[in-house]
């Protein structure tokens, strides 16, 4: 088939399976480029298809020479659809992996029900043996709580008064009002947090815990965000901020649990960045096209992989880590935090328009990163040749 972006309402509805391919096979290039690090030998990624998660897993094995068991919800191509742009990510690392001699098994279903935590359990019994990182990515818009059988859905949604700020659509290049309506009852913050909060991530170090095969000196990680004081309304104020304060919660509650044998439990904040997610939040896309303009003008530029390379070799398995916040977080964010850069960012917001946001923005760097997020505009692939879904 020949695999051309579909997007509908700013959302890429398909993905390149040689693009994803490629982009992967790029992430592992960086790593590999780098001084090797000492650190997690045999690693849990939930959440290891895409974004984050995928490039924890890539420093995990590339970096440290890593075995690893990665947790994913992806598709596989069927009939005339492609699969999901995780789906090929999987496939490429794993055969990336295999030809380095390094272990990788995956597995795909939901991670928050039970089923998916006793295959994972038995696929590090078998293969791992146990794990001393376990690393927690999963965004998603919903779960079924596993006790209950209840879907919980998530809303990003102010609280308590609605959110207008202006925004961009990264694929045409307007720049508009947008309003969102505060959440309208304590069951939406309520949901949030059962989708996005810390429960799974708990659930999930109880059951490798009860099976014995969580290493004493064990760590384990999740991502949180920021951001700036624009967007906290509908981020860190929010509904989707409640579930990040109830993530931030658990891990002082699993690095209480952790840290009496040696273990601990970490929080990174990591910086914005383009991904299927952050490209449908209200003001968000307009928040990071200004952003990358700015980080990319000081030299300060970041993506994924950049990021977590950072966490691993100066924060998770350096000897002299630099501090962290004062809640105990480790900030990957400094850097977009800067004041220089929020103050330039905050400048710029003042005067955007549907003329000057090319200018004053990285419009086009958004775009870009979001496509190849899906496999497309990778250099190097014919995207004219019919490829095997
Ligand atoms: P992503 O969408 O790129 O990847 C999400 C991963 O979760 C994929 O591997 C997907 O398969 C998996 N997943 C989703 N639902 C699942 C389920 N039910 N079962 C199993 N796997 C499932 O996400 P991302 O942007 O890398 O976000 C990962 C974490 O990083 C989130 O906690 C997010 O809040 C945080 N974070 C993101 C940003 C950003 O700007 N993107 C910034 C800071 C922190």
């Amino acid at each position: 088939m020949i695999v051309e972006p579909k997007i509908l309402h700013n959302v890429c509805l398909n993905a390149h399976p040689l693009g994803c391919s490629a982009q992967v096979l790029q992430q592992i290039d960086y790593v590999r480029n780098k001084e090797p690090l000492s650190g997690s030998r045999r690693a849990l990624v939930i959440g290891a298809s895409n974004g984050y998660g995928l490039a924890a897993r890539i420093l995990a094995a590339f970096g440290c020479g890593a075995d690893t068991v990665g947790v994913a919800y992806e598709r596989p191509g069927s009939g005339s659809k492609t699969g999901s742009a995780g789906w090929y990510n999987d496939l490429a690392f794993r055969r990336a992996a295999e030809q380095d001699g390094l272990g990788a098994w995956s597995i795909n279903g939901d991670a928050f029900s039970r089923e998916i935590k006793d295959q994972a359990v038995q696929a590090i019994r078998d293969n791992l043996g146990s794990v001393d990182l376990v690393v927690y990515s999963i965004a998603s818009p919903r779960r079924m709580d596993p006790e209950t059988g209840i879907l919980h859905s998530s809303v990003i949604k102010p609280i308590g008064r609605p959110f207008v700020e202006k925004t961009v659509n990264f694929q045409t290049g307007e720049v508009s009002e947008i309003r969102a309506e505060a959440a309208g009852s304590e069951q939406e913050i309520r949901d949030t947090v059962k989708v996005m909060g810390g429960e799974d991530w708990a659930m999930w170090i109880d059951a490798l815990e009860a099976a014995g095969l969580l290493e004493e000196r064990a760590t384990t990680l999740a991502f949180s965000y920021v951001g700036p004081e624009f967007t906290a309304p509908i981020y860190r104020d929010g509904t989707i901020g409640a579930a990040k304060k109830h993530l931030e919660e658990t891990a002082r509650q699993l690095d209480r649990r952790l840290s009496r044998r040696g273990g601990r439990a970490l929080i990174s904040v990591n910086k914005a960045l383009v991904t299927r997610a952050s490209a449908v939040i209200p003001a968000v896309p307009l928040y990071i096209a200004l952003l990358y303009r700015v980080m990319k003008e000081k030299g300060l530029h970041e993506a994924c992989i950049q990021q977590i390379h950072r966490l691993f070799r100066d924060y998770l398995y350096s000897d002299n880590p630099p501090p962290t916040d004062q809640e105990g977080r480790i900030r990957l964010d400094d850097r977009e935090m800067l004041p220089e850069v929020q103050e330039e960012v905050r400048r710029r917001r003042q005067q955007v328009t549907t003329e000057n946001v090319a200018r004053l923005g990285d419009i086009d760097g958004f775009r870009e990163e979001y496509l190849r997020y899906h496999g497309f505009g990778i250099d190097g692939i014919d995207y004219s040749a019919d490829v095997e879904i």
